[in-house]
């Protein structure tokens, strides 16, 4: 067994302290590697949350007067702990997640990167002189950490979303509470062990596992408790209005990271060659469980079929060099499914795939003709399929990129600078990816925009969302 499996069975960590909970107060992790038991999973309840809420603002209260270079040495040991021993962490990840090692091994030292890069900002977070219009009053603003925050995470980078929040916001100064998600509890308890080798302070973070049910409670709790500041989630669109409305009640500062719809557009301009190997690393990442995967392609109507054949061939050539990753349960295969019969039911052309292997791993599936009468072009696919249209102008594309809710990520696919122009003008997106498809980087100011939600993670954004601006007005006395 994975010697951090064995120590976090029907744990959860609650202010510095891991405490077992009872068979009967636990569920099962399931691999969805091949359906075995990995673990139980302890089920925190109603009381574990509020322990944790008032020992992270008794936390908070001590590390927010820490400077900043002393906070620092602490993201900098979490990092390099991990970066130590990302091996096992990795292997932790690989088999409650389903992801390859490789990618899995990958998520930890992505994860590591943003304690170092926080580590650093912190020290460069500062408040502004201003320039006031009254000569006796000096106008100035400070930073200062919002106070404690929670944590939602998905089970897609369980590893990862969590170090995306957890960083900024200890090197902002704030404390912590993490719901990981009900598939991938251990990945996020793991840091229960980092935080107590590292010996950060107790209470500052709590890491409260709960399954499906119980996840609702709880994060309504989280929701309305008046001493939890702010809230970063990463999920389904469904999931974060339900959180947002029940963060209303007392104004609750938010970051949401919700679903997408990814357009992928290949223009006539385009290194075809580039954008095939692109959208192949962008789509079969995960088995295309990526919130920031490209959901709909969009190849202009001259290049068409070179694109199609081309990618088709290398799906080809990597069904037999690299085995598809399983995806994460039954629920998720099955709406993969779905979507795929449904597009086929009204038109779609299957060039390839288009069926469930075995148990959890479904096919790399290339879909052509697809267009927007079917429930694939609308909704977030979260699975290997590659669904293909063509169009005819520049204009047509952004309008068909356009076309939806969801305004996560797009990617382009162009060598001509007047084109760049004006998809970077025109698409309704928070981030764009132009001649690449991978840019995630705790450099990079991730989130989206419309139902995709609001905030940034990653960035000097990230750190500046887990502060508040305090604006001070001081007067002359007599000189
Ligand atoms: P996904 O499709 O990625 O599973 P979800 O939005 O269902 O997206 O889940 C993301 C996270 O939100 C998980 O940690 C899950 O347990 C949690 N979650 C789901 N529903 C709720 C809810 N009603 N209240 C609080 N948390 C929830």
């Amino acid at each position: 067994m994975n010697k951090y499996l064995t120590l976090l069975q029907s744990k959860i960590y609650l202010a510095g302290l891991f405490i077992t909970k009872e068979d009967s107060q636990s569920y099962a992790i399931i691999s969805p590697l091949n359906q075995n038991k990995i673990a139980l999973a302890a089920n925190s309840t109603i009381n574990d949350v509020d322990i944790a809420i008032s020992q992270a603002q008794i936390a908070f209260d001590a590390w927010k007067n820490l400077s900043s270079l002393e906070r620092a040495e602490y993201l900098l040991n979490i990092s390099d702990y991990m970066l130590k021993n990302k091996d096992e962490l990795g292997h932790l990840l690989h088999l409650e997640q389903g992801k390859s090692v490789p990618e899995a091994i990958g998520e930890i030292l992505y994860s590591s990167s943003y304690f170092k890069w926080f580590a650093h900002q912190a020290q460069s977070l500062h408040g502004e002189t201003l320039n006031s219009p009254c000569i006796n009053k000096q106008m100035y603003t400070i930073k200062q950490p919002i106070g404690v925050c929670a944590a939602i995470t998905p089970f897609n980078f369980p590893s990862a979303m969590l170090a995306r929040k957890l960083a900024p916001a200890l090197a902002a100064g704030c404390s912590m509470i993490i719901k990981p998600a009900s598939d991938t509890p251990f990945s996020a308890l793991v840091y229960g062990i980092i935080a107590d080798e590292i010996n950060l302070p107790k209470g500052l973070i709590s890491i409260l596992p709960a399954d499906q049910e119980n996840s609702i409670n709880i994060g309504k709790r989280i929701c309305e408790s008046e001493t939890v500041r702010k809230l970063s989630f990463t999920g389904s669109s469904h999931t974060g209005k339900i959180l947002m409305s029940q963060c209303a009640g007392n104004i609750k500062r938010l970051s949401l990271e919700l679903g997408g719809n990814a357009p992928f557009i290949v223009t006539k301009c385009a290194n075809v060659q580039t954008a095939i190997d692109d959208a192949i690393k962008n789509k079969f990442r995960n088995s295309g469980q990526t919130c920031v995967c490209a959901n709909r392609f969009f190849i202009h109507k001259d290049i068409l079929h070179e694109f199609t054949d081309k990618i088709k061939q290398e799906i080809e050539i990597l069904n037999i060099t690299q085995p598809i990753s399983p995806l994460i349960n039954f629920k998720a295969i099955e709406k993969v499914d779905k979507l795929v019969k449904n597009a086929l039911n009204k038109g779609a052309k299957l060039e390839l795939g288009g069926n469930i292997q075995h148990n959890l791993y479904y096919q790399r599936t290339l879909l052509t003709n697809v267009d927007k009468t079917m429930d694939i072009y609308h909704q977030e696919i979260f699975g290997p399929v590659i669904s293909i249209m063509s169009y005819e102008n520049i204009k047509d594309a952004v309008k068909q990129a356009n076309d939806t809710p969801y305004g996560l990520a797009a990617y382009v696919y162009t060598e001509n600078i007047n084109e760049i122009n004006y998809f970077t003008r025109n698409l309704e997106y928070g981030m764009l990816g132009i001649n690449n498809a991978a840019f995630s980087s705790p450099a990079f100011p991730f989130g989206g925009i419309k139902q995709s939600g609001f905030g940034k993670e990653g960035s000097i954004y990230g750190l500046e969302d887990y502060t508040i601006t305090k604006a001070i007005c001081l007067a002359d006395g007599e000189a």
